[in-house]
């Protein structure tokens, strides 16, 4: 029995003994995990940058910030007054203020650079009648034409002088005014018949789709690229208030046509004009004649 009995007491103490090591080894590593020397820390200061940022939320994304509606953009159209709708002028009739339009054909090219240019160096606008062809081949150009505030016209596609039928015509003129969209995002209702003609069908398939014809009152034959003195020379002696100048922004070298410029925008300013587009132009006449008509009227 006393055998049995110590054999007991022994497992019993053994137990103890070894439950009280464990314990006493899982307090030890306890107390070594929490000032384990050989664990580097951080020294305090700055964090670095990156994580300075607020940790990013995974979230569903945030909806789309509503703007106030903006009114829907209208088309930029250049259109005369409705009195000069399948009407020809060759200049406006203008007795109360001295202005001009300068106008320029057979653009956009590079030489179109050089015009806008010198008309921007001068804070002056004039209007650009372009030919299809090449409003396909120097879209931006076109665009930039616009953008700078000048007034932009069709002058067919071709340059064709000879006669055309209807189905040309419609060819010739609706495909550079569906250009002239494409690269502006303006619609004109201006055309220069090319070199002029008003016989050989593209004015009068013009004047049927409501465009104004616009010739001019002042030609110094720049395209004949004369010397620049003779330019300016010939606009200047000829200068009236309500004339339109022809001159030439393609089709060659036009030099001569910038430096002309630089001398009749100055000299002109200097005379009290003011340099408007073909549709300013024609808006003021009909304006001015709406106030005789209102002077007039009991
Ligand atoms: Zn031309």
């Amino acid at each position: 029995m006393s055998r049995k009995r110590n054999k007991k007491g022994v497992i019993k103490t053994v137990i103890v003994i070894a439950l009280s090591f464990t314990i006493s080894l899982l307090w030890e590593n306890r107390k070594t995990a929490n000032s384990n020397p050989l664990i580097p820390i951080a020294p305090v200061g700055n964090p670095p940058p990156n994580l300075l940022k607020p940790p990013k939320l995974k979230t569903s994304p945030s909806p789309p910030v509503t703007e106030a509606p903006k009114p829907p953009q209208q088309p930029l159209v250049f259109a005369p007054p409705a009195q000069f709708r399948s009407q020809i002028v060759y200049k406006a009739s203008i007795n109360n203020s001295k202005v001009i339009a300068l106008t320029f054909d057979d653009g956009p090219s590079p030489e179109t650079l050089k015009i806008l240019e010198i008309l921007q160096k001068h804070q002056v606008v004039g209007t650009f009648f372009c030919l299809g062809a090449n409003l396909r081949e120097y879209p931006e150009i076109a665009k930039r034409v616009v953008q700078a505030g000048n007034a932009i016209g069709n002058h067919s596609w071709h340059h064709y002088s000879h006669n055309v039928t209807e189905k040309t015509a419609s060819d010739e003129i609706d495909n550079t005014g569906v250009h002239i969209y494409r690269s502006t995002g303006a619609k004109s209702f201006l055309f220069r018949p090319p070199g002029g003609r008003l016989n050989n069908g593209l004015a009068d398939y013009a004047k049927k789709k409501n465009y104004v014809v616009v010739m001019w009152s002042i030609d110094p034959k720049d395209f004949l690229q004369p010397p620049a003195a003779a330019i300016a020379r010939s606009v200047l002696s000829q200068a009236t208030s309500g004339a339109i100048v022809l001159l030439h922004d393609g089709g060659g070298n036009r030099q001569q046509t910038v430096e002309a410029l630089s001398a009749i925008i100055p000299k002109l300013k200097q005379q009290g004009y003011r340099f408007v587009t073909v549709p300013q132009l024609l808006q003021m006449q009909a304006g001015q004649k709406q106030r005789i008509a209102n002077q007039k009227s009991p």
